[in-house]
């Protein structure tokens, strides 16, 4: 048996321990785990955008950024694959670790089809993935490595606003939010037996998101730092601050959006930092008006 086989069954038998980096107490059935708190820039200690919703042993994951699988691993979640995947648009950072999902999972012992929701264009993208990969598919297939025939199949559901999931107590719920010139982009509310969240995915300020966020425990939201926002020094670096403002939230911002919606928790992820420290992030959101609990999201984060 190998090494990565072990490492999985392991995992399966695991169930997500408390948290080592909040210092709070970990009571709930459901918990946020943010596999991923990065961007596009190759941070090493912030991966691609993910973030794990665990209830109880049923693991949910948003977005597939670059990094993903190891993520899940070092937060010890089954590495045979969450019970479903919903992917806020289509941006690269948000999906880089897409086909690391797909493969990996089906390496690590998957056995049926990956469910996946997301906007339009998802199955396309799975289809020519599947494409890119497929020697390799034919090669562990049928050659010695025998894998799981069709175990790295993708069960893709191509959504629109409303609920897209609802089982045994766990509903997901599309939000349409603005990220800039995409055509659809989504944030998600999770409710749980004992708690909601919401993930904003990437947005500009959005007012369906705040009706949505609206006194849920938990609202997960990207921001950045708007203090050394400026023009770049590259061609077409003039646009550049007008683009993060049209697809992004500043910390100003969110924090008067938090302010209306009131999260009994309001936890930062998706962080363009620009330089900027945490105590400038946070006080950008106290700046905004937001006067509740709030986290500087890290990477394997528990909340
Ligand atoms: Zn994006
Ligand atoms: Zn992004």
């Amino acid at each position: 048996m190998r090494p990565g086989i072990v490492c999985g069954v392991v995992a399966l038998l695991l169930i997500p321990t408390a948290a080592q980096s909040t210092g709070e107490p970990r009571q709930q059935l459901t918990q946020i785990i943010l596999l991923g708190t990065g961007t596009p820039y190759p941070d090493p200690n912030a991966s691609g955008p993910a973030t794990a919703v665990v209830v109880g042993k049923r693991v949910f994951l948003f977005d597939a950024g670059a990094g993903v699988m190891r993520r899940m691993n070092a937060a010890r979640l089954p590495i045979s694959g969450p019970e479903a995947v919903f992917i806020t648009h289509l941006h690269s950072d948000h999906t880089l670790g897409y086909p690391d999902l797909i493969l990996t999972s089906w390496i690590m012992r998957r056995v049926s089809p990956l469910p996946v929701y997301g906007p339009h264009g998802l199955q396309r993208m799975t289809r020519h993935l599947l494409a890119a990969f497929a020697e390799d598919i034919q090669i562990r297939t049928h050659g010695l490595e025998r894998e799981v025939p069709g175990g790295y199949h993708v069960k893709v559901h191509e959504i629109k606003v409303g609920v897209v999931y609802e089982r045994d107590g766990v509903r997901v719920t599309a939000i349409s939010v603005s990220h800039g010139s995409w055509k659809e982009a989504y944030g998600y509310r999770i409710d749980t037996p004992d708690r909601s969240i919401v993930i904003s995915g990437d947005t500009r300020p959005s007012e369906a998101l705040v009706r949505a966020a609206r006194d849920v425990d938990v609202l997960v939201h990207e921001v950045y730092s708007p203090l050394h926002l400026a023009p770049e020094d590259r061609p077409g670096g003039k646009y550049w601050p007008q683009y993060m403002r049209a697809f992004h939230t500043s910390d100003v911002e969110l924090g008067a959006l938090a302010a209306r919606a009131k999260p009994k928790l309001l936890v930062l992820t998706h962080i363009i930092r620009f330089g900027s420290s945490d105590e400038d992030l946070l006080a950008g959101v106290r700046s905004g008006g937001f006067s509740g609990p709030v986290r500087v999201g890290k990477d394997l984060n528990r909340y």
